[in-house]
């Protein structure tokens, strides 16, 4: 079985982004930041038998958090933008 790492990074990385955000938390506008971000990112596959450690260095990693949170942000920000969002602030 194989996982893509930048994936998770991208879920943890966003819940911390949207709390900063006025934008709605429903599943499809999650989604939508997920995709849009994990579109601009390249996938990191690893293997389930790869090394922990390895992988818990991937996540950890200081630099490559900083560039998932800047795609992160860019991504809520098409978002926020859309109809979906416009709307539900006109009520
Ligand atoms: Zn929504």
């Amino acid at each position: 079985m194989i996982k893509n790492y930048m994936e998770i990074i991208v879920s943890e990385v966003l819940d911390e982004v949207i709390k900063n955000y006025d934008i709605c938390k429903c599943e499809d506008c999650i989604d939508d930041i997920k995709s849009i971000a994990l579109n601009n990112l390249s996938p990191v596959y690893f293997l389930a038998s790869d090394d922990e450690g390895e992988k818990k260095a991937f996540l950890l990693d200081r630099q490559r958090r900083i560039s998932v949170l800047a795609k992160v942000a860019e991504a809520a920000e098409i978002v926020i933008n859309n109809d979906h969002n416009k709307n539900k602030n006109e009520g």
